[in-house]
C-alpha cells in the first residue's frame, strides 16, 4: 500500500486536477492508494485572511474574496462537468461562519481551525467526485473522519499517536480494498470532537500519520520540485538531488528551509520506519529524495550544505565568567524569557567569553536585555557582529569520518574566508560555521565543490 499526498503547489487549476485524477485512476489498480490533499495553491492564505477580516468587521472585503474562493471553485467543477453540490454545501458553510462572525467581531482559534480546514475539503471533494465520474469509486474523508485525532491545541494540534494508529486503521482498513479514499490534509479532531488543524505545511504531516499507522510501503509526497537538494539552486547552479537521506538528515535540511517543510512531519515515521519519499509530480522519471532510516554514505559524508542569512553574532565577556557555575544558565534563561530564539552556541574552553547566535531581527532586543539585566562584575563587555550568515554542512555520514572538518575550512580558506565561529554538536550530523554574509554563498560554493556534491548532467535524472 501507499500513502501518497498532492501538495497545494501542483493543485493550482482544473487542469491539475485532471493530471491528479488520471495519475490515480491509472495506478490504483496496481497498488492500493491513500490519497492525501492540500488545498489549492492559495486557499490556506485565503482563508486565514478571511478569518481576520470578518473578525475585523470588514464584510464587503469578505465578501469579494469569499467571491474569489467560491468562483475559483465552482469555476473548477464547471469546467470538469461535476455537480459539486458536496463542494456548494463547504463553500455555504463556510459563508455562514463568516458572517456570523463578521456581526460578532469575534474568532477564537477554534472557528479559525474551521475555516481553514475547509480549503482541503474543497480540493477534495472535487478530485473525489472527478474519480468517480470517472468510475473509479473513490470516497471523501476528512482529517477527523480518516480517524486522526489531536490534542486542542487549535491552530498547531499535535497528533495523539497511539489513538490517531487506533482509529485511521478503524476507519481505513476496512473499506481500502473496494475503494480509494481521499483525504483531507491538515485537519484533525480533537477529543472533544471540535475540527483541528496541523500547522502550515500540515498535509504533509497528515500523509505521514496515515503512512504510518497503515504500515504503508512508502509515504509519497508529490510536489513541484525533485526533491531535497544538496543546495539552494539559486547560490549552486549544478546542485542535484539527494537520492537517499536520514530522517536526522532530513530534519537538519528543513531547518534550513528546504521544500517549505512542517517541522514535525517526520516523528509519527521515525516511530515506524516508514520511508518517506519526497517527488516532482512533473518529473516521473525522477525518483526523488527517499527519507528513511538508512544513513548509508551512499552518496557522500556531507550531503548537503546550507545557508541561513540575516543572522548576527552576540559575544558575552568577562574573566568573572571562568569557572562560575551557572553563568550560561543566567543568560540562556534571560533570553528564553524574554522568548528570543537561539540558532547556535559557543563557548571556548576558557570560559571567559560565550557567543551566540540569534535572527538579525532579534538581536538588538537581546543585545538591549543583556545590557540592562547583565552586564557587571562577570559579564563585563556585550559584543555584536550584525551581518552574518550561518553556513552548515550537513550529512550522518560524518559521524566518525576524520579530516570531514579538515576539508570544510581548507575549502573556505582557499578563497580567504574567514571563519567567526564554529560549531558541531555530538551527533555530527552537522558542522555549522559563521561568516560575514557577504561571504555565506561563496562558502556554500566551495563546500559544495570541495565534496563533489556537483549534478551529473549524463546520469542525473532528476
Ligand atoms: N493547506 C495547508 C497550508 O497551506 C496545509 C498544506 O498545504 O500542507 O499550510
Ligand atoms: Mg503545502
Amino acid at each position: 500500500m501507499l500513502v501518497m499526498k498532492f501538495g497545494g503547489s501542483i493543485l493550482k487549476d482544473s487542469s491539475d486536477i485532471l493530471e491528479v485524477s488520471e495519475y490515480l485512476a491509472e495506478n490504483v489498480n496496481e497498488e492500493r492508494i491513500v490519497a492525501v490533499v492540500s488545498a489549492m495553491k492559495g486557499v490556506t492564505d485565503d482563508l486565514l485572511m478571511l478569518g481576520g477580516l470578518a473578525a475585523s468587521g470588514k464584510e464587503s472585503k469578505v465578501m469579494e474574496i469569499l467571491s474569489k474562493i467560491r468562483d475559483r471553485h465552482l469555476g473548477i467543477c464547471e469546467e470538469l462537468e461535476l455537480n459539486c453540490d458536496n463542494v456548494k454545501e463547504e463553500l455555504r458553510k463556510l459563508e455562514r461562519v463568516l458572517l456570523g462572525i463578521t456581526y460578532t467581531g469575534e474568532i477564537t482559534p477554534r472557528l479559525m481551525d474551521f475555516i481553514s480546514s475547509l480549503g482541503e475539503n474543497l480540493s477534495g471533494e472535487i478530485l473525489t467526485e472527478l474519480l468517480n465520474k470517472k468510475k473509479i469509486k473513490a470516497r471523501f474523508f476528512t482529517g477527523g473522519e480518516a480517524g486522526i485525532i489531536t490534542d486542542d491545541f487549535h491552530g498547531e494540534a499535535n497528533p495523539l499517536l497511539m489513538a490517531t494508529k487506533t482509529y485511521v486503521r478503524k476507519k481505513l482498513l476496512p473499506i481500502i480494498d473496494s475503494m480509494l479514499p481521499i483525504v483531507a490534509g491538515f485537519s484533525g479532531v480533537s477529543q472533544e470532537g471540535k475540527i483541528t488543524t496541523l500547522g502550515r505545511g500540515g498535509s504533509d504531516l497528515t500523509a505521514v500519520l496515515l503512512g504510518s499507522s497503515l504500515e504503508s510501503r512508502e509515504v509519497w509526497l508529490w510536489t513541484d520540485v525533485d526533491g531535497l537538494l544538496t543546495a539552494d539552486p539559486k547560490i549552486v547552479r549544478d546542485a542535484r538531488v539527494i537520492k537517499q537521506a536520514s530522517y536526522q538528515e532530513a530534519i537538519e535540511l528543513a531547518h534550513f528551509g528546504a521544500k517549505n517543510m512542517h517541522p514535525r512531519f517526520l516523528e509519527p515515521a521515525i516511530t515506524t520506519n516508514t520511508p518517506v519519499r519526497i517527488r516532482n509530480f512533473y518529473n516521473k522519471r525522477c525518483q526523488g529524495t527517499l527519507i528513511s532510516r538508512r544513513s548509508v554514505i551512499e552518496e557522500n559524508v556531507v550531503k548537503a550544505v546550507e545557508l541561513m542569512r540575516n543572522v548576527s553574532i552576540l559575544t558575552v565577556k568577562g574573566t568573572g565568567m571562568i569557572g562560575r557555575p551557572g553563568t550560561s544558565a543566567k543568560l540562556f534563561s534571560l533570553l528564553g524569557e524574554n522568548m528570543l530564539n537561539i540558532l547556535m552556541i559557543s563557548q571556548s574552553i576558557s570560559e571567559s567569553d560565550i557567543s551566540i547566535v540569534l535572527s538579525k531581527k532579534e538581536v538588538g532586543k537581546a543585545r538591549a536585555l543583556v545590557e540592562t539585566k547583565l552586564l557587571g562584575p562577570i559579564f563585563r563587555e556585550v559584543l555584536l557582529d550584525r551581518n552574518c550568515a550561518v553556513v552548515a554542512a550537513i550529512g550522518s555520514g560524518m559521524r566518525g569520518t576524520p579530516g570531514v572538518a579538515a576539508r570544510v575550512f581548507r575549502a573556505i580558506s582557499s578563497k580567504g574566508i574567514n571563519v567567526k565561529m564554529i560549531s558541531q554538536g555530538s551527533s555530527e550530523t552537522n558542522i555549522s560555521f559563521v561568516v560575514a554574509d557577504e561571504d555565506g554563498e561563496e562558502a556554500v560554493r566551495l563546500v559544495h565543490k570541495e565534496f563533489n556534491l556537483r549534478r551529473n548532467q549524463h546520469t542525473d535524472k532528476c
